[in-house]
């Protein structure tokens, strides 16, 4: 998909730009008409279409246990733990709650967002016009577990939102890749 100046442009500012403002400002350009600041019955999601029923958020990939993204803090662990399972708890609840209601839930990871716009906003387009569509699996870090050992060894309990599929569990080595908002100084991977 070819990119316009001024989507060229968003994208290089995208560095000093939230990913809900990205999102947000794409959303408009692509013609869709969303509420600010508006309220569901759980929560306020980054973005309402209050008419269609859709309700699309934007996850940080830490804060929400990103798959990809997260890394387990080398100290507090106790506090940064719970914290996760906290937020993690938190989008499930909604998510829920909403979808009970009829609500069409988008999850989105702020890597998403920068990395692959045009998907997040396909997406976002069949969720609001396509009967059939339906929420993708989003799974989650839910816990982290340092291994004993040599090796920096670590063990990731991941969950679905929507309890669908069974929790996993994963040995791997500490991540240590965060998540940055590189593409503004390299202009590549777009
Ligand atoms: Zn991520």
């Amino acid at each position: 998909m070819g990119l316009t100046r001024s989507e060229q442009m968003s994208r290089i500012r995208g560095k000093d730009t939230s990913p809900e403002q990205l999102l947000r400002s794409a959303l408009w350009r692509a013609g869709h008409r969303y509420r600010l600041q508006s309220r569901t019955p759980h929560g306020r999601p980054d973005v309402v279409f209050a008419g269609a029923k859709v309700a699309i958020f934007v996850d940080g990939c830490f804060w929400h246990g990103c798959p990809e993204h997260y890394v387990r803090p080398r100290t507090r662990n106790e506090f940064w733990s719970s914290k996760l399972l906290e937020n993690v708890e938190r989008d499930r609840r909604q998510s829920l709650r909403l979808e009970a209601e009829g609500w069409r839930v988008c999850r989105f990871w702020e890597h998403q967002v920068f990395e692959s716009l045009p998907q997040v906003l396909e997406t976002v387009r069949s969720a609001l016009q396509d009967d059939s569509w339906s929420p993708e699996g989003s799974w989650r870090v839910m816990r982290v577990d340092a291994l004993p050992g040599e090796g920096d060894m670590e063990e990731r309990w991941l969950e679905d939102l929507r309890g669908q599929g069974p929790r996993r569990s994963v040995v791997v080595r500490r991540s240590t890749k965060k998540w940055k908002r590189v593409h503004g100084q390299s202009g590549s991977g777009l």
